[in-house]
């Protein structure tokens, strides 16, 4: 399979983009829209300086799953760095990664068969 690194590569950028605007957003709603000195902390702190001031489940839990999130997708740009060869392949198993799969999730460490074992373990 041909893999577009290139793409894969804007696309992790974007997503990652998105995901730190999407916690400014939950932030400027608990703070009634006064940021600031957390405007100048990196993404990494900001999401755990966002789950300590937002004891709201709901907004908890989203902001727990952007955190997963940003963490794997920081992994996914670190093997294309430097492991490139790594990349698409599952960190349990080895095997090629399923193509849909890296498309839809391109910061995906594993594939679907060891996911779904992960998550039963979870
Ligand atoms: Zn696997």
């Amino acid at each position: 399979m041909e893999i577009d690194y290139e793409g894969i590569k804007r696309k992790l950028i974007q997503k990652k983009e998105e995901l730190v605007r999407m916690v400014e957003a939950l932030l400027l709603e608990a703070t009634n829209g006064n940021l600031g000195e957390l405007s100048t902390l990196d993404t990494n702190h900001l999401v755990d300086t966002a789950m300590n001031m937002i004891n709201k489940e709901q907004i908890a839990g989203k902001l727990e799953s952007i955190k997963v999130m940003l963490i794997n997708i920081d992994h996914a740009l670190a093997k294309l760095d430097k492991n490139v060869e790594k990349f698409g392949l599952c960190e349990l198993c080895n095997k090629q990664i399923e193509e849909q799969r890296l498309q839809a999730l391109p910061w995906a460490r594993y594939c679907m068969g060891c996911e779904r074992k992960l998550d039963k373990q979870r």
